[in-house]
């Protein structure tokens, strides 16, 4: 690196140039020369000196071109120029150096000292100026590269002197907008704050403060959280005071508080739920209690009614102790399944064996219709009857006296589909999105028997979520009644005859011979879904996708059920039927036609060529299942 400065010191008389030469060299510079325009050029651009002395007479080009030459490149241009001349120059010859762009002008005779001080004063000027432009391309590249909005007023003259390209990004709009206007951004702030910041951010001059926290409302009426900071910039010149102002986002933050408040909220509304709901069957018990201490004796009536309301309170007690012990537990991945394969039927009727005197209660009409063949799901079997106690109990609690509350359970796929329907207050679509989160209440029925926590249907999700289940809730509003429906994997293999408990065991169709159903449709993904459909539920099939094939496979399958699609490609499905018919093992098989029309002529025409059901496609698991079961029991019955 270059200690000294180097200056080039350019003149055409060699006794002149070796006298400035030496008197730079004493001062400390080092010193090249040149004594033509064109050589002083070409030194410029090679050896870039911190200063050229340039004498305005030179034989090529005039000093004042040269010196024209170097400002106008580029890469040339910071260069210092000193011209110089000889004495008695004209004054308008300094002025035209100076236009043409040297940084000083001395006239001959130039005495040592003069020389010196002011080629020292041009590098200290220069240095200063350096210095000052990094300090400035340092906080410019700070303020450009930070997501905060950094501005820079000054306010005497109601000027805003910078404004970082974060004001686009934050306000959403052109920094131009406040360029022109320097107020213009107050009228982008939330109207509930915008009289709020315009006074603070007014009494900044006479206060020194200002710290506000608001909204700004982007073009497309998004909203944006910001603290909007200002302060006055310390040491200024009088006259020249400054004012410095940073803006940051702080949607996330504010988004973090938001969540934290309602989960407040939230908690302080579960506790004060919780006492009301432990304090509850609290008043009846004390007193029964009482009336235990005052009937004495009298084993009658009136201690058998305390002893029974103690115990259902005592049950409610625990029901809620429960919930909550279970919710903290699954919470924490402490509770674990006792999965094993278990009948529909003695879900629903453990279910209902606590959740219907609550209904009965509540004076409901409780229908259940179950697929009449047996269909088993693989889980805990406490804690499904569970699942489904909660929603019939929900059901029953928000459903005003004397309606009627619906289970249903299909076959979908390979899932089991248990829908619970009530005729109750129903949903409000706010309300359902949240409705499976922990501690959500919605409206209160008129008569709402009992209150609770609002566990319960958060335990519903996270149970069947165990499951690998999904529960879904469905309302068209209030006063529509609710739906809730679980849908939950069936079993994989029909469990061996006594490994699941309960009153469908004995049912199980592992007991029985299977019934054999042939599939017979020119469509092989409609076959194969159906087949899957059939062999979940407890049938064996096989399938033919034409009738010449269909005839062929029935008289060695011998099915007990034919499903037979109409639109068959070659020979109709009525053809086919009466086809079938007359082939001696397949006589007595029950014959299903699936069209894809309903009319009353198509069930004519079926039952003429021989069906004994006519189906329209397509055909629900719901439609389908109960003829096959007439078909299963006429089979068993005629069993020995
Ligand atoms: P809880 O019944 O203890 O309040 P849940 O978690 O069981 O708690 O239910 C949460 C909320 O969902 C209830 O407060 C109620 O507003 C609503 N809800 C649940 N089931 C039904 C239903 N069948 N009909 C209408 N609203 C219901």
């Amino acid at each position: 690196m270059r200690k000294d400065p180097l200056i080039l010191n350019v003149d055409d008389d060699d006794g002149a140039r070796y006298v400035k030469t030496r008197v730079l060299q004493v001062a400390g510079f080092e010193v090249i020369e040149a004594a033509t325009g064109g050589d002083a050029l070409e030194m410029v651009a090679r050896a870039a000196p911190d200063l050229v002395l340039l004498d305005v007479k030179l034989p090529d080009i005039n000093g004042l071109e040269v010196c024209r030459r170097i400002k106008s490149d580029p890469s040339t241009a910071s260069i210092l120029v000193l011209q110089t001349s000889a004495a008695l120059i004209h004054r308008t010859d300094r002025v035209r150096a100076l236009d043409g762009g040297a940084d000083n002008y001395l006239v001959a005779p130039i005495e040592a000292e003069e020389l010196v001080a002011n080629v020292n004063a041009m590098l200290r000027l220069r240095r200063v100026q350096g210095e000052l432009l990094e300090s400035e391309e340092r906080f410019r590249q700070l303020a450009e590269n930070i997501d905060d909005v950094f501005w820079m007023f000054a306010p005497l003259e109601r000027r805003l002197l910078y404004v970082s390209p974060a004001f686009e990004l934050l306000w959403g709009r052109p920094s131009d907008t406040v360029r022109s206007d320097i107020d213009s951004w107050i009228a982008f702030v939330h109207e509930q704050e915008r009289g709020r910041v315009r006074e603070a951010f007014g009494r900044l001059a006479e206060t020194g403060v200002y710290d506000e926290e608001f909204r700004i409302v982007l073009p497309d009426n998004s909203v944006r959280w910001v603290r909007d900071r200002a302060f006055q910039v310390k040491n200024t010149a009088p006259g020249r005071e400054r004012i410095a102002r940073v803006t940051s986002d702080i949607s996330a933050r504010k988004a973090a508080e938001k969540l934290r408040h309602d989960a407040d909220s939230r908690k302080d509304e579960f506790l004060a739920t919780l006492a009301h709901e432990l304090r509850n069957p609290l008043g009846p018990i004390r007193s029964a209690v009482d009336l235990l201490r005052i009937a004495g004796g009298d084993a009658g009536q009136t201690q058998e009614r305390a002893r029974d309301m103690i115990s259902r309170q005592v049950d409610h007690l625990v029901r809620l102790v429960d919930d909550l012990l279970d919710i903290s537990r699954i919470s924490q991945g402490k509770i674990t399944l006792q999965p094993k394969n278990v009948a529909l039927a003695s879900l629903v009727s453990s279910a209902l064996e606590t959740a219907s005197p609550f209904i009965t209660a509540r004076e409901h009409q409780l229908n259940v219709l179950l697929p009449e063949q047996d269909v088993w799901v693989y889980g805990d079997a406490v804690r499904l009857s569970q699942v489904l106690g909660n929603l019939l109990h929900n059901a029953a609690k928000y459903t005003p006296k004397g309606g009627t509350i619906t289970l249903n359970a299909a076959v979908c796929r390979d899932e089991l589909m248990i829908t619970v329907k009530d005729t109750g207050i129903g949903i409000t679509l706010d309300a359902i999105d949240g409705i499976f989160d922990l501690f959500a209440q919605g409206a209160v029925a008129p008569d709402r028997a009992q209150d609770g926590l609002g566990v319960g249907l958060s335990l519903v999700k996270k149970l069947v979520q165990l499951h690998n289940g999904r529960v879904y809730a469905y309302s068209a509003g209030p006063g529509t009644g609710s739906t809730f429906s679980v849908c939950l994997p069936l079993a994989h293999a029909t469990p061996a005859p006594g490994a699941a408990p309960g009153p469908a065991s004995a049912a199980a169709p592992g007991a029985a011979r299977k019934q054999r159903v042939l599939v017979v449709d020119d469509n092989p993904d409609a076959v194969e879904m159906m087949q899957m459909l059939l062999d979940a539920s407890g049938y064996e099939t096989a399938s033919a996708y034409d009738a010449p094939s269909a005839l062929e496979r029935a008289r060695a399958y011998r099915p007990d059920t034919i499903l037979l699609d109409i639109g068959l490609p070659g020979m109709s499905g009525y053809d086919a039927a009466r086809a079938l018919r007359a082939i001696p093992e397949v006589a007595g098989a029950v014959m299903i036609a699936l069209t894809g029309y309903g009319q009353a002529r198509d069930r004519e025409l079926a039952l003429e060529a021989g069906f004994d059901h006519h189906l329209v496609k397509p055909v629900s698991m719901a439609a389908l299942l109960p003829l096959l079961e007439e078909v299963r029991a006429a089979d068993s019955s005629t069993s020995p």
